[in-house]
């Protein structure tokens, strides 16, 4: 097919994910051809940076030959098992060198194919251990404001964001809901210097009214990222740790956007002293190649669910693609490759460029705020520095447009630019984004 028939049959027979089909018709949509390295080349070869890694997936570069090997070995093997009653020795290489890399802290793990099922499973894992330990009555779920922790609806009850989210509000659970920790928009009217996490207390005075009915509180750490990358500060988690020891409540990390590598350490948890009960990783775990999750947790309760059949602890949850065999060679390469090439030694570098290049962006018309966490970076546009104002769907849109015209995919969230590149991106290349990013500013 040549490129106008393949965008014929795609608005004829395809819904794509996040989008307003009527905007597509009259945009099209960009058919990628290839990958290689940091940029994806669309069918007339124009070539992009792929600024935020396919949806924050990708982390060794588009079609990566180490991965590529790994997955051509495997499928001459093995493609897929069913994962009841039956294993295989990726699964089991991957979840061993998980458990290590964690140091222990977490020992068990469970398999799932995407971030949004492995939040699925954190949930129910945390409601069926405190049912199973005589604590039946703790039933509830605490989120964050403008928190995203996938489509699925036990996913969607714990989001907080109002566009995503709030059409969903009739069919899904009830949530226990504490203001978002943003800095740039400080709920409690602080500045950094005078910040105590002031924010902490709408969780606290949540906690200990409900705490006798709540089974658990779901974070992503340090960063609530699809609701706009908003950063902060560890010592709100060190707060929730010691709130949630106090009365017996699970901690989940949602790290499916944050994991293996992300914020500069391999978990945005090890920043922090806070080690949680329960932890999600997706999307980085096969560097952008195939669907797999995990939610790993440890044997506090893992024990709750190990009896006797007939005591009915079984916990009851499993997907056709769990522990894809594909899946796991790919992500047992990623993990190799991370420790042998030393990739996360090699951020820091990249980590200081970022913030150098970003920070010529900051007295541009519409700029209110730059921010970063590690290799994540965010740049937000506003009609005016002082009202803070978010800019508008249009000139977002005339941002993303300009981007592109100039060679890089810089898809915002609202009003927020933001970059998560694959990790392989060099210095010239980062350069190179970051003036990007100024002409399609200037150009708006
Ligand atoms: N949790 C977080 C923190 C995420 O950012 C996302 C996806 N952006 C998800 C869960 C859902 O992951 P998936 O899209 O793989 O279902």
């Amino acid at each position: 097919m040549d490129k106008e028939g393949i965008i014929k049959k795609d608005f004829e027979t395809v819904w794509h994910p996040f989008t307003q089909m009527k905007e597509l018709e009259e945009d099209k949509p960009i058919v990628i051809e290839k990958g290689e390295g940091i940029y994806l080349y669309d069918i007339d070869s124009n070539r992009y940076i792929d600024a935020v890694s396919s949806w924050w997936v990708n982390t060794l570069g588009h079609c990566n030959p180490k991965i590529n090997k790994a997955l051509i070995n495997q499928v001459q093997k093995l493609e897929h098992c069913m994962f009841a009653g039956f294993t295989h020795e990726n699964a089991v290489k991957l979840a061993s060198e998980l458990v290590e890399l964690t140091d222990n802290a977490f020992t068990k793990v469970f398999y799932s194919d995407n971030g949004s099922t492995a939040v699925e499973v954190a949930l129910k894992m945390a409601y069926q251990y405190q049912s199973q330990t005589g604590r039946a009555e703790k039933t509830k779920f605490v989120a964050l404001k403008n928190s995203y922790h996938g489509d699925t609806l036990g996913a969607v009850s714990v989001g907080g964001v109002d566009l995503y989210h709030k059409v969903y509000k009739p069919i899904i659970f009830d949530v226990l809901q504490a203001q978002s920790p943003s800095c740039y928009r400080c709920p409690c009217s602080e500045t950094p210097e005078t910040c105590h996490e002031e924010c902490f207390e709408s969780m606290r005075n949540i906690i200990e009214e409900n705490h006798a009915s709540i089974s658990s509180v779901i974070m992503e750490p340090l960063i609530q990222a699809a609701g706009g990358m908003i950063i902060y500060k560890k010592e709100y988690l060190e707060k929730l740790r010691e709130v949630c020891d106090k009365y017996e409540i699970i901690l989940i990390f949602d790290e499916v956007a944050v994991g293996f590598g992300r914020t500069g350490k391999l978990f945005a948890y090890q920043h922090t002293k806070v080690v949680p009960d329960i932890i999600c990783l997706a999307k980085g775990i096969t560097a952008g190649y195939m669907p797999l999750s995990v939610t790993l947790t440890n044997d506090k309760i893992y024990n709750a669910f190990y009896d006797d059949y007939e005591k009915n602890k079984t916990f009851y949850h499993g997907h056709s693609y769990t522990a894809n065999a594909l899946a796991c060679a790919v992500a047992v390469e990623n993990l190799r490759i991370l420790k042998e090439d030393k990739v996360l030694e090699s951020l820091d570098s990249k980590i200081e460029k970022f913030k150098t290049e970003l920070a010529k962006l900051k007295d541009l018309e519409f700029v209110g705020d730059v921010r970063q966490l590690g290799m994540i970076c965010a740049v937000e546009l506003v009609e005016d520095k002082i009202s803070k104002t978010p800019l508008g769907h249009d000139k977002m849109k005339r941002f993303y447009k300009n981007a592109l015209k100039y060679g890089a995919i810089l898809r915002p969230l609202g009003n927020v630019v933001y970059y998560l590149t694959p990790y392989i991106i060099t210095d010239e290349q980062i350069e190179e984004l970051c003036e990007i990013t100024r002409k399609a500013i200037l150009e708006i």
